[in-house]
């Protein structure tokens, strides 16, 4: 079984401006007590990149960003492509999370086209993969997150530049949380399929869970087996509280 790296990711969504950055420092300053190998990743908005990229420098903090375009630079008003990311000094970005696949209607292929952007800058993607309250009703999990996982991934896939996090929409944002027993089901699939299909970089491809993750439930579900982390949005805006997150690997 190969040893994964724990990563704790912060999706700080449209939050933050300037003064934010002393968050950020916070994290910077108190991570040396954390596990030696446990990985942390702050995903700001893009316009606070440069500098958080800047502040975290020479520290284990990556930096990320929260989307990208899928072509390297064009006529795409307002968008970003994963190379201007990497030069404002991201070293990862999020893809596919649910807020984009629901708000901007993003299909399994616009991210597949994305995780092909991240790869092509040089950025670890973040893939974002769940489903909503209605499908885990109807009994549909499984598939969802199955065909979500086929569709969204392309080929060429290693653990060097593909991070995967499994987030029931139905948690994010409202303190809702799946059981232990749930969110085991869905990783154990999740890495059943990766192995399947890219073999030993399968096995070592790290699955975060994500949803109303808070450093009191955060013991129990970074336990999970099969669970290689987590990525955080509301508890992710305050140093303290992301620290102490990540603080759960002991
Ligand atoms: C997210 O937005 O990716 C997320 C997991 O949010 P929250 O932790 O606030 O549920």
């Amino acid at each position: 079984m190969p040893s994964r790296r724990p990563l704790v990711a912060g999706n700080w969504k449209m939050n933050g401006l300037r003064a934010s950055t002393a968050q950020l420092e916070a994290i910077v300053r108190g991570c040396g007590p954390l596990r030696a190998d446990v990985e942390l990743m702050v995903c700001p908005p893009a316009t606070l990149i440069a500098a958080f990229a800047a502040a975290a420098k020479g520290s284990r903090v990556g930096i990320g960003g929260q989307d990208c375009h899928r072509e390297p630079s064009g006529a795409f008003t307002g968008d970003l492509s994963a190379e201007m990311l990497a030069d404002a000094g991201a070293r990862a970005v999020i893809v596919g999370h649910s807020e984009r696949r629901t708000h901007h209607r993003e299909t399994d292929a616009d991210v597949r086209a994305k995780v092909l952007a991240a790869r092509r800058a040089g950025l670890l993607g973040i893939l974002c993969i769940g489903e909503t309250q209605a499908e885990r009703a109807s009994g549909k999990t499984l598939a969802i997150v199955e065909r979500q996982l086929a569709q969204s991934v392309p080929d060429g896939a290693t653990p060097d530049n593909l991070v995967i996090a499994y987030e029931p929409v139905w948690a994010i944002g409202t303190g809702l949380t799946p059981t232990t027993t749930d969110v085991e089901e869905v990783h154990s699939m999740i890495r059943e399929r990766l192995a399947d299909r890219f073999g030993p970089p399968g096995e070592a491809m790290r699955v975060l869970y994500g949803g109303s993750v808070k450093p009191d439930n955060a013991p129990e579900l970074l336990s999970v087996p099969g669970v290689d982390g987590a990525l955080v949005g509301g508890a992710s805006l305050k140093a303290e509280d992301f620290l102490g997150i990540a603080a759960a690997y002991t």
